[in-house]
């Protein structure tokens, strides 16, 4: 009997959450539009210079009836739908413009945006990205590409190509969640990157003799050993930090240091920002 009412939660359970999906992957078309999308901007820090590398630009849903809804929630719906393309032109374009904003209040910036899996497969996205850059006269060495390692493990071969592609474009690329993704070193090898960014589930609990210990210092050996900039999202703690530093890791990203913020604030925190000592 008790099985049985399990399986009945689990089916309710499960068709609340359908049900949750359906609703917005048909809102998300009309968010654009309504203004219900924003941009937030988190700062990666370079450890070395003790400064703001560059900004990661993370997408934000505010939905009328619903809340916040997380992208890690709305992203893999937009790729099921087709909205993706117009979710990342608007990233892209919005990100790009306010850092072109920035530069003229005297913050020059390197900027960070995500791709998805799809995007990869857009034969249209490279003229995207010169195109808004363009638009907004923002030099491609400013712009760095974030791509998830299962994204570009999807189908490595046409990912390869396109991070060719992006890359004579003259934007650096980066392969975000790096540890998650189940690629194989041949595979690495052949990607076209400038950064490995270590995903955050190694990182947030970061402590000294650990697992995670052991997991971050030989990444940050591979990508030096192969010639990339390393980095840690999911900085919390100011003993993680000062073992990142350690490591040589070159830079990071996390609470520790800021929230994702608006643009304007932004801009004042990078004013204030004078660098943390580990
Ligand atoms: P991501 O690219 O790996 O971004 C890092 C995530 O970690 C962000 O979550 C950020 O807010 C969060 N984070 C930052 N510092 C800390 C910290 O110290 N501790 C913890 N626990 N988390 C931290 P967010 O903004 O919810 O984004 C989640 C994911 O959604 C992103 O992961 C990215 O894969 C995707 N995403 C966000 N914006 C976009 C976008 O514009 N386009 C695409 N394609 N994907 C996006
Ligand atoms: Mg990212
Ligand atoms: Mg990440
Ligand atoms: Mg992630």
């Amino acid at each position: 009997k008790e099985a049985k009412a399990g399986v009945a939660l689990y089916t309710e359970g499960r068709d609340e959450l359908h049900l949750r999906q359906l609703t917005l992957m048909g809102d998300l078309r009309g968010a654009i539009a309504e203004g219900q999308l924003s941009i937030r901007y988190q700062p990666k820090i370079d450890l070395g210079r003790n400064r703001v590398g560059h900004v990661e630009a993370l997408l934000r849903w505010q939905h009328p009836r619903l809340g916040a809804v997380p992208p890690d929630e709305f992203i893999p719906l937009a790729e099921r739908s087709g909205v993706i393309r117009d979710l990342t032109r608007y990233v892209l374009d919005g990100a790009v413009a306010q850092n072109a904003r920035w530069s003229a209040d005297g913050l020059e910036i390197g900027l960070a945006v995500n791709l998805s899996a799809m995007d990869l497969m857009d034969d249209g996205l490279p003229d995207m990205v010169v195109g808004c850059l363009r638009r907004h006269r923002v030099p491609a060495t400013r712009l760095i590409l974030e791509i998830t390692e299962s994204a570009l493990m999807r189908d490595v071969d046409y990912a390869v190509r396109m991070l060719h592609r992006l890359r004579a474009i003259g934007v650096r690329l980066s392969i975000d969640d790096f540890g998650t993704g189940y690629s194989s070193l041949a595979q690495l090898k052949r990607m076209p990157v400038d950064e490995l960014k270590i995903d955050k589930s190694f990182v947030v609990q970061l402590r000294e003799d650990s697992d995670d210990a052991v997991i971050v210092r030989s990444t940050i050996d591979l990508g030096h050993n192969m010639g990339l900039s390393v980095i840690a999202e999911g900085v919390e703690h100011p003993s993680g930090l000062a073992l990142l530093r350690r490591y040589r890791c070159d830079m990071a990203q996390g609470y520790l240091f800021s929230p994702p913020l608006d643009g304007g604030a932004l801009l004042e925190w990078c004013r204030k920002f004078e660098g943390v000592e580990a």
